[in-house]
Formats: C-alpha cells, structure tokens, sequence
C-alpha cells in the first residue's frame, strides 16, 4: 500500500486535480492521500497559503479583509466550478475562511498557524469531495482524527512518537483517506503547522505510520536533477539515491525536497519516490536506505555559496599538544560555528558562513588567534563557494578526486580548499564564488555526459 502526497502545483487548477485522479485511479494501493494547498498556476500567481498570510496579516491590522477572503474563496470556487462539482462543500470552505476573523487576536501563540492551516484543509475537502464525484471510495480525514498529534511550537511543530501507533491503526482501511498536509494538532487541540513546505513532512508521517511499501511525492519535475537546472541546462535526472546522499545533497542547497521531511519515512525504513503529476510515466528519482554498488560514483552535484575560509599554518603544528582545541575555544568564545575543518600536518582550515564574521568579530578573531596560536600563517577568505559532489559509489571508485581536479583544472578553476568527508559519500571543492557555475558545469561533463 502506498502513501501518495501532492504538492500545491499538482493542485493548483482542475486540469491538475483531473491529472490527479488519473494517478490515484490508476493504482488502487494508492490508499493514503495528502494534499497541500492550491499552488500557483504559473508564475505570477499567489498561493493559497500566500493569500492566507496576507489575510492573518490583514486582520492583524485591523484593515479590510473582504477582498483577501473572496480572493481565498474564488481559488477553490473556480476549481470547483471548472470539475463541474456539486458546491455543497463551498459554504462550509467560506465558514472556514471567514471565521478565522473571529479568534483572539492577543495572547494566541497558534493564530498564525490556524490561518495557514485552512489552506490545505479545505482542499483535502475539496478533493475528497471530487474522488467521490468520480467512483472513488474516498474520505477527508482531519490530521486530529488520523492521529498526527505534535509539539506545541507553533510554525515548527514535531511529530509526538506516541502519534505513530495511532495512524498504524489506519493501515488496513479499504477507502482512500485524503488528508491535509502540513499540521497536525497538540495534546491541547491546538493546531500546529509544520515548517514551510510542510505537507512532505504530513506524507511521511502517515508513510511511517501506515507502514507503507512507498511514499510517492509528486510534485511539477521529473525528480531530482544531478544538478542545478538554472546552472546546467537539462541536467539528467538522479534515478536512484540514498537517504545519507540526499541529506549531503541537500546541505549543499538543494532544495526540491523538504529534507527535514525524509526523517520518518528514513526510520521506519520506507522509500521514497519523487514524481512528476505532469508526466506521471516518468519513474522520478527513488530514495532509499541502499543503493546496488555498481552505480556511477556520483549521483549528483550541489553548491552553496558565501563561506569564508580562516587558513593557519604552523610548523609542526601535527606535534603541538591541544593546538586544535585552542582554535576552536577561540571560534567558541566569539560565538562562530564552523561547518568543515580539513587539516594536513602542518596547517588547518576552518570553513565557516561568512554572515557570522562581522568586520569587528574578524578584527577579534584575528588577534585572538595570532596571540594564542603564534601562527607562520593566518589569513581568511571571503566569497567562496562550496561545491559538493555526492555518490555513494565513490567509495569504492578510485580516480573520483583525480577526474573532479582534472577537470576543475582544464577549465582553469583554482581550487582553494578540497575536503573528502569523513563520510566518504562527498568530495568537497572550495572555490571562488565567481567561478561556482563554471565549476558546476566541468564536474556535470566530466560525470554525466
Ligand atoms: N502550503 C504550505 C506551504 O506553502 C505547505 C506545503 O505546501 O507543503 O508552505
């Protein structure tokens, strides 16, 4: 049985929700159905959970609000006139929306989050509403009544573990269940919304709860690209990741998943599977916990800019006793984290985001570093980028590192600082920001054309 959530662009007009129907249609172990609010239908279009932010804000100010509401309305008003659907379920979408205006607006840490709720709350009506109307045996279910009960931090919430035992008790239902994404309810009843992009975090909850075979998320690509699309044109999609390569992927600013969204579905052991609704034929890039090791040693490429690099260099700085600790009680003290320290016998480099280094911090830094360390050599560098290149079939390929520099090298890329990580499923390269794409585009042609 499978776990099949839609993000807002699947949802976004009635040509998507027929799209919609055809998919869930097609497979009848499609049982668990989530849906986020309706997306943008192109470009210069607001989402729904846009306009629900303008109207909390509007009301917060105590300025007009007639004109947001009708705006909300009319998004799932002219869905439903499109599919020809009975408006029943309209009257109760217009209660819905308008009597948010009748909460508290003082001391109501979980009005915010009660406004963006609606968004998908609704739209899970609607959907239900329209499986019926086509043969479906299908039912809203409210996160409260499935069980998705979480902690009270408004705009974050987490799932509660104790949640999980309860949506198991769903597991054997014969009609499909459609539920909104993206909040569940504390153990007060108060709701909560997940972080932005939330309804993959709502899929993989209910994919853990369930037990499900497959999480199927659909969204408007055809899965994950190697690389960037804006930076390479027509970048190959990745067929098959892992769980550990897909969280390197993202750290290094990939953005297509909600990578917080992977952790339940990763601990209850359930792939993942990224699915275009426009082109539903496409198999869409698969996420697992292993991947056979005959694979390409690179699934994809990622990058992130504004780093800054400290290098300190010491002879015989390998035999100094407590020289790393000191380096970093000094970061500690200025209240700098760091994210990767390669080291060779004598010198160190510290690589950190270059927001934290304020000019009065960096003076403190300097100085505090000379006078503790004694270095031969202390210099930072801004405006570095980091590219990262991902596989877990790295491992086992030798050569990886020598192709990587090989080819920044032919394109007259100079590396400032190359790091293998511990994990040995990425291969770090410190390089100019100014030559970030180009960098991208040598290490896409020498992998993947
Ligand atoms: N509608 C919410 C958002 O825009 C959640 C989601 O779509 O996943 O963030």
């Amino acid at each position: 049985m499978k776990v099949i959530k839609f993000g807002g662009s699947s949802l976004a007009s009635a040509e998507q929700l027929q799209k919609v129907l055809q998919i869930v249609k097609e497979d009848p172990s499609r049982k668990f159905v989530v849906v986020s609010a309706p997306g943008k239908r192109s470009d210069s279009d607001t989402k729904v959970t846009d306009l629900l932010i303008s109207y909390h804000s509007k009301y917060l100010k105590n300025e007009g609000t007639e004109e947001i509401i009708e705006q909300i309305i009319s998004r799932y008003e002219l869905i439903m006139d499109e599919l020809g659907m009975n408006k029943n379920i309209l009257t109760d979408i217009r209660q819905s929306i308008e009597k948010l205006t009748t909460l508290p607006k003082e001391n109501n840490p979980h009005l915010f989050d009660a406004f963006l709720a609606r968004g998908e709350n609704n739209n899970a009506r609607l959907v239900a509403a329209f499986f019926q109307d086509n043969g479906l045996q299908a039912v809203y279910k409210n996160p409260r009544d499935i069980g998705i009960i979480v902690t009270d931090e408004p705009g974050n919430a987490r799932i509660l573990p104790s949640s999980y035992e309860k949506i198991s008790q769903f597991r054997e239902t014969d009609e499909i269940l459609v539920i909104p994404g993206f909040f569940g309810y504390t153990e007060a009843g108060e709701i909560c919304t997940f972080s932005r992009g939330g309804s993959d975090i709502t899929g993989s909850i209910v994919a853990a709860g369930v037990q499900a075979d497959l999480y199927e998320n659909f969204t408007d690509v055809d899965g994950i690209f190697v690389a960037h699309p804006g930076i390479v044109s027509n970048p190959k999609t990745i067929k098959e990741l892992t769980y550990r390569e897909m969280r390197e992927l993202a750290y290094a600013g990939f953005a297509v998943f909600h990578d917080e969204a992977l952790m339940p579905a990763y601990k209850a052991n359930i792939p993942v599977v990224i699915k275009n609704t426009n082109n539903p034929s496409h198999p869409g890039t698969l996420i697992t916990t292993k991947r056979a090791a005959d694979h390409e040693p690179v699934v994809g490429i990622a990058s992130d800019q504004n780093f800054a690099n400290i290098y300190i260099s010491k002879y015989l700085m390998n035999r100094e006793l407590g020289f790393g600790r000191k380096v970093l009680e000094i970061l500690e003290n200025l209240g700098l984290s760091y994210e990767h320290m390669p080291s060779g016998i004598d010198d160190i480099s510290i690589i950190l985001r270059e927001r934290q280094l304020t000019p009065t911090i960096e003076k403190q830094l300097i100085s505090k570093l000379e006078e503790v360390l004694k270095p031969d050599e202390l210099r930072i560098t801004h405006g570095l980028s980091m590219i990262m290149i991902v596989g877990e079939g790295m491992r086992q390929r030798i050569g990886v590192t020598a192709d990587s520099t090989m080819a920044l090298a032919k394109n007259e890329i100079n590396l400032e600082m190359i790091n293998q990580g511990s994990s040995e499923v990425s291969i770090m390269f410190g390089i100019r920001k100014e030559q970030e794409n180009q960098a991208i585009r040598a290490l896409y042609d020498m992998f993947f054309n």
